[in-house]
């Protein structure tokens, strides 16, 4: 035992009330040993993804630490929605340069918002010394058979998505609009729709990179098992759903830029 131990102990009891909210939920072990156990309930499928945030790349380095929590966590669920899973449990892979007590705290909060709001358990992760960088895998279920992919589409669906788009890319570019900039920290993953989606729709994606390229992934995944493989799709702009910010802004082609391929929208795109 040195001082880091110590150090890296007290980084997990901040965490630590992440993971009782839901106990009994699927957990038969969780922090504290070498791994946890967990049980799927029967009859469904587990769904299982990860996606890191570095500082400076993912967000800007003087992104509050409450914000950097919600959307490490936002973004992974994002891709729970686009599966039309249910979260249950999700690890933590923290790498920060020191521990700032203050800063952890908060980035905690900023996650535990998120957490208790859509029931998902904290059971586990690993802490390091480095550039700030956080990596969640978070777990989902979904009733066996019933996951939303990208691979649906067929000719003559329609194209739809939630919310409306751009507004974190015109943050991140103008950022003086207060309500774009919560969309920009705090993207308010989709997961209700997803649900309702997996009855209703033939295939979805989460809008990370832009409509333009996520689009782009369920045209190349549904092509595969069409009898053409070519495959293409048609986008009326005038009817892609925009935030009064946007629909008001003065510079048409930037509005175009950035609700087609601003990305970090973390709204489903689906058919
Ligand atoms: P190991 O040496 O086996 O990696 P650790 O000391 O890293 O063990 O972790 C001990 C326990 O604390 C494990 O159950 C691990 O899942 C948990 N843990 C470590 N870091 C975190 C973290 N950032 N968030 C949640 N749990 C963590
Ligand atoms: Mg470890």
């Amino acid at each position: 035992m040195n001082s880091d131990n110590t150090e890296f102990d007290l980084i997990r009891r901040y965490f630590s009330d992440l993971s009782g909210a839901q106990s009994g939920d699927g957990v038969t072990l969780g922090i504290g040993d070498d791994a946890a156990l967990l049980q799927a309930r029967a009859g469904k499928q587990l769904v299982v993804c990860s996606d890191t945030l570095v500082s400076g790349r993912h967000f800007p380095a003087h992104t509050r630490a409450f914000d950097i929590g919600w959307k490490a966590l936002a973004v992974n669920l994002s891709d729970l929605a686009a599966m039309g899973a249910e979260p249950r449990w999700f690890l933590l892979n923290l790498t920060v340069p020191t521990f700032d007590a203050a800063w952890l705290k908060e980035f905690a909060k900023g996650l535990k918002v998120l957490a208790n709001q859509y029931g998902i358990a904290l059971v586990g992760g690993d802490t390091s010394r480095g550039p700030l960088s956080i990596c969640i895998t978070a777990m989902g279920e979904v009733d066996r058979g019933k996951a939303l992919t990208r691979s649906g589409a067929r000719v003559g669906d329609l194209i739809c998505v939630t919310g409306t788009l751009g507004d974190a890319a015109y943050a991140l570019t103008e950022g003086e609009n207060s309500q774009c900039i919560e969309m920009l920290n705090r993207p308010r993953p989709r997961l209700e729709a997803g649900r309702y989606l997996t009855e209703k729709a033939s295939a979805a994606i989460d809008i990370s990179d832009g409509l333009i390229s996520d689009l782009g992934h369920i045209l190349a995944r549904s092509a595969g098992c069409q009898k053409s493989s070519v495959f293409s799709a048609e986008i009326n702009f005038e009817q892609i759903p925009l935030s009064p910010a946007l629909r008001t802004h003065s510079d048409k082609e930037k509005v175009i830029a950035w609700a087609l391929s601003g990305g970090d929208d973390y709204e489903l795109c689906f058919t």
